[in-house]
C-alpha cells in the first residue's frame, strides 16, 4: 500500500470521440495540477480513469470488461482508485457503482474540474463518491491541461447541442449548446501558439452552429478568419459541422483564409431522404450535395470525409443503394462507418422496423468495400503531385504525417526531422488508407511546432516520464 501523502499516479483511459479525447486532456490537467503524475510504462498506477462514451457501440461493455479486469487488482491494492467519467457516467450515475461497487469515483461531463476533489473526498470518508452536474461549471477548455501533443492542439468553441437526431444521445447527456466568448477563444488560441502549437483544431458538436447561443450566424466564418490572422498557425481544422448550419459565409473564409485546411469533414449519416428525415437530420441529400459542389468550386483542390450510419431501423435495400450511389458520385476521401445499433434513452431505439444485424453486417461490409476502393481511386489522382506534410510520427528512417487536404502520407525520414516540422514530397503512389511518397523530401521547414515537440521530448527524457497522457495499456498484465 502506497502511503497516503506519496505522489500518486495515474492512467487515463479514452474511450469514444475527440471530445472525449480533449476532456481527458483537461481531466489529466486538473490531476497534474493537483500533484498527480503520470505512471511510467510497466508501473501500476494509483489511479484509473475511465473517460466513457454512451455513442459509440458497446461503450458499456467495453467499460464493465475494463473494470472486471480490474477488480482483482483493487481487492489486493484496495488504495488504488478508479474513477468513471463522460458520457456514460452521466446517464448511468449510480447504476455504475450497482455494477462495480469497487468504483471510487463517478463523475460527470460537466464537472470534469472536480475529480482530484472528489478523490480526496472518497479516501478520507473511504466511501464512493458520485457527482453528477446537470450544467457546465466551468467551460473545459479553460481548465488546466496535459496536452497529447506538442505541436497540434485542440481548442474547443461550444459544448453541446440543439439538435435532436434520433439516434444521438449528445443532446440529453451534454445538454444545449454553449457557446465559448470568441476573445476567449482567441487567447487560447494565441497562448497555444506563443506555446509552439502550429495546427489547431477547433471542436464542437455542431462546430459551425457556433453563435447561436449569442445570436450571430455569421460568428463562425468570423472565428475562422481571426484565427487565420494569429501569426505563427500553419494549419486550422475544425470538426464536425453540421449540413443544415453550413452557409456560404463559412465557404468563403474557408478559401480565402490560406491557413484553413482545404478539408471538409461533414457528417451525412444517410444517402435516404427518407432515412435523413427519421433520423431527424434537419436536410436533404440535395442540401449536402450543394454544399459539397460549393467547397469544390470555391477550393478545386480540397478533401471530403464524412460518416455514415449502416442498418439504421426502416432501411431497406434500396435506401441503403441510395447511400452507395451518393458514395460514388460524390468520391469521399473517407468515411467512417457506423453499423448502427441502440442506444438506450434514444427515440431511435424504441422504433419499429430494427433490422437484423446480419443484414446490418452485410451492408456495412458492401459499403466499408465500396468505400475502400473509392479512397483509392481519390488517392490516385494526386499520383505525381507535390503535397505539404505536417509530420506527425518518425520511426528511424521512416516517417508520417498529413497533407493540408488530410491524407495521410508515409515518406522517407530526412535526418533531423522531428514531429511537428513540414516537408514537401512527391506522391509516388496511393493506397486506399494512405499514400506514400516517392524519393526523400523536396524540402523541410524546421518550425516552432518541432522545436516544441524537442523541447518536450528533451525535459521527458531528462525527467524520466512519458510524453502526453499515459492510458491503461502500460498497466502490468494488461
Ligand atoms: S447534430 Fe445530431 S448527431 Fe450531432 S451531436 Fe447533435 S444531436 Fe447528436
Amino acid at each position: 500500500m502506497s502511503p497516503v501523502n506519496a505522489t500518486r499516479t495515474y492512467v487515463i483511459q479514452t474511450l469514444g470521440c475527440q471530445m472525449n479525447v480533449h476532456d481527458s486532456e483537461r481531466i489529466a490537467g486538473s490531476l497534474d495540477a493537483a500533484g498527480y503524475v503520470p505512471a511510467q510504462d510497466g508501473v501500476e498506477p494509483d489511479l484509473v480513469v475511465f473517460n466513457t462514451c454512451a455513442v459509440r457501440e458497446n461503450a458499456d461493455n467495453k467499460l464493465y470488461g475494463h473494470l472486471s479486469f480490474l477488480a482483482p487488482t483493487k481487492k489486493t491494492r484496495p488504495d488504488m482508485q478508479i474513477a468513471i467519467g463522460g458520457c456514460l457516467a452521466q446517464k448511468d450515475q449510480g447504476t455504475i457503482l450497482k455494477k462495480a461497487p469497487y468504483v471510487d469515483v463517478v463523475f460527470g461531463t460537466h464537472n470534469v474540474g472536480s475529480l482530484p476533489a472528489l478523490l480526496e473526498r472518497a479516501r478520507i470518508e473511504q466511501s464512493a463518491q458520485i457527482e453528477i452536474k446537470e450544467a457546465l461549471e466551468h467551460f473545459p477548455s479553460t481548465l488546466p491541461a496535459r496536452r497529447h501533443s506538442a505541436f497540434s492542439a485542440w481548442v474547443s468553441i461550444s459544448v453541446g447541442c440543439n439538435n435532436t437526431c434520433t439516434f444521438c444521445i449528445v443532446p440529453a447527456l451534454r445538454g444545449r449548446e454553449k457557446d465559448r466568448p470568441q476573445a476567449e477563444i482567441l487567447d487560447e488560441v494565441r497562448a497555444l501558439v506563443a506555446d509552439g502549437v502550429n495546427e489547431i483544431t477547433l471542436l464542437g458538436q455542431n462546430v459551425n452552429a457556433y453563435g447561436v447561443d449569442f445570436g450571430d450566424r455569421t460568428a463562425f466564418a468570423k472565428l475562422l478568419r481571426e484565427c487565420g490572422r494569429v501569426e505563427g498557425l500553419d494549419r486550422i481544422r475544425f470538426m464536425s459541422p453540421h449540413p443544415r448550419d453550413f452557409t456560404d459565409d463559412v465557404i468563403e473564409a474557408m478559401a480565402e483564409t490560406p491557413n484553413v485546411m482545404p478539408h471538409l469533414h461533414m457528417p451525412l449519416q444517410s444517402g435516404s431522404d427518407r432515412i435523413l428525415q427519421s433520423m431527424r437530420r434537419s436536410y436533404r441529400v440535395d442540401r449536402y450535395r450543394g454544399i459539397i459542389e460549393k467547397v469544390r468550386k470555391s477550393m478545386p483542390h480540397s478533401t471530403i470525409t464524412t460518416d455514415i450510419i449502416v442498418g439504421f431501423p426502416g432501411e431497406d435495400e434500396s435506401d441503403f443503394q441510395e447511400t452507395m450511389n451518393l458514395c460514388t458520385e460524390l468520391r469521399f476521401l473517407a468515411a467512417y462507418t457506423f453499423q448502427y445499433s441502440k442506444r438506450p434513452g434514444t427515440p431511435a431505439a424504441e422504433m419499429p422496423d430494427q433490422i437484423a444485424p446480419e443484414i446490418v453486417a452485410e451492408r456495412y461490409t458492401r459499403l466499408h468495400e465500396h468505400l475502400n476502393a473509392l479512397s483509392q481511386s481519390v488517392n490516385q489522382e494526386v499520383v505525381g503531385n507535390t503535397a505539404e506534410v505536417l509530420v506527425t510520427d518518425v520511426e528511424g528512417s521512416r516517417a508520417s504525417g498529413k497533407s493540408r487536404d488530410f491524407r495521410l502520407v508515409h515518406f522517407d525520414a530526412l535526418e533531423g526531422v522531428r514531429p511537428g516540422d513540414l516537408v514537401d514530397v512527391v506522391i509516388g503512389s496511393a493506397k486506399p488508407h494512405f499514400v506514400l511518397a516517392k524519393g526523400a523530401p523536396l524540402s523541410w521547414r524546421k518550425t516552432r511546432g518541432g522545436d516544441a515537440f524537442a523541447a518536450r521530448k528533451k525535459e521527458a527524457e531528462a525527467k524520466g516520464v512519458m510524453l502526453g497522457i499515459p492510458t491503461l495499456k502500460s498497466v502490468p498484465g494488461k
